[in-house]
């Protein structure tokens, strides 16, 4: 029997309390609208559960009722994963679940929770004297279990890899209900499959994140960046390939902004001003080594964020 929406706060309600069930749509809307507003529908409810028991409570429920879940954290994703399609689901916002468990900086972990949002967990690790070297341009509201869903890079790829390279464990529910303790800090493991990277890109389909062991490393002592204007790709690669061969591991960034991206860029008002010599006949490259934050070069600092989610 399907549920109608009103039955469906109400047993919602009973399970994680009135208070972490939303149930009006005027009240849904900021869960409901992503970036882009492409995927444009309603749902049946949202739900905050505030334990990782209540999300197992949840998931239980959905599966024995056959409710559609969408996990959501940030709702800074950009192809619509963490929206509903058809309009009668019910989307779990991990937000609530936000605590840092812990930092080891002689294991060289932090054990987070999938609703801490990106940039504090920056934070906390830069207080322990370490970084999390995942940056992108969403951090101030993307949430971990968002960034580890969807796999996400940033702008530290090529020294630090992507969020798998930097997930170590994690803890999930499953569908039924049922959790996987998969967290972990031993950096040899050589036991069993591995299931993490499974759930790490799968963008909810598998199991719903509840935490992550991350990855740690020292601060960096120092950083350069430069802006450096180049003829054409070629003459790019070749300078990339003469800086990897220079500065090796340390060599944290490397991007291209093309023409058109700068252009765009002081039309909008997001530059000041041109910061390459002159104007260039190709492309303009900029480059970072072991910057130990978001870079702060006025070339990406003034890029807007979406607001983060209560
Ligand atoms: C301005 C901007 C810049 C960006 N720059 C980059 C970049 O440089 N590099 C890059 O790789 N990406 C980039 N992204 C995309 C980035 O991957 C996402 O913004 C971010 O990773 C999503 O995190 P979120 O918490 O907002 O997740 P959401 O948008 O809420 O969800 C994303 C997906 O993950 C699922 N999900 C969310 N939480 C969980 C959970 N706890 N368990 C299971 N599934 C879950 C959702 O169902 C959905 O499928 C950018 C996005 C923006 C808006």
């Amino acid at each position: 029997m399907t549920l109608s929406a009103a039955e469906i706060v109400t047993q919602l309600s009973s399970l994680v309390g009135a208070n972490a069930v939303i149930g009006e749509p005027g009240r849904m809307t900021t869960y409901l609208s992503e970036p882009r507003k492409r995927f444009t529908t309603g749902a049946a409810a949202i739900v905050t559960p505030g334990s990782v028991a209540e999300v197992q409570a949840v998931l239980r429920w959905a599966n024995a009722n056959d409710v559609g879940i969408i996990p959501q954290g940030g709702n800074t994703g950009l192809v619509g994963g963490q929206v509903p399609r058809r309009g009668d689901e019910v989307i779990l916002s991990l937000a609530r679940l936000d605590k840092i468990r812990g930092i080891d900086t002689a294991s060289g972990t932090m054990t987070v929770e999938s609703g801490v949002i990106l940039s504090k967990a920056h934070d906390a690790a830069e207080a322990e004297g370490v970084i999390l070297p995942l940056w992108l341009a969403s951090q101030g509201s993307a949430r971990i279990g968002g960034v580890l869903s969807t796999n996400a890079g940033g702008v530290n790829v090529l020294a630090y890899g992507n969020a798998r390279d930097l997930t170590m464990g994690i803890e999930a529910v499953l569908a039924d209900g049922r959790l996987y303790q998969g967290l972990n800090s031993l950096k040899k493991d050589n036991t069993g499959y591995d299931l993490k990277n499974l759930l790490v890109g799968a963008e909810g389909t598998l199991g719903i994140i509840t935490a992550a062991t991350l990855k740690v490393f020292p601060k960096p002592e120092d950083y350069e960046t430069a802006i450096v204007s180049l003829r054409d790709l070629d003459c790019a690669l070749g300078f990339f390939d003469l800086l990897r061969s220079r500065a090796r591991r340390r060599l944290s960034a490397y991007e291209i902004v093309p023409q058109l991206g700068l252009d765009l860029q002081l039309k909008h008002g997001m530059l000041d001003r041109d910061p390459t010599p002159g104007p260039s006949p190709g492309m303009r490259w900029w480059k970072s080594l072991a910057s130990p934050k978001a870079p702060p070069t006025p070339l990406f600092a003034p890029l807007k964020q979406p607001s983060a989610k209560a």
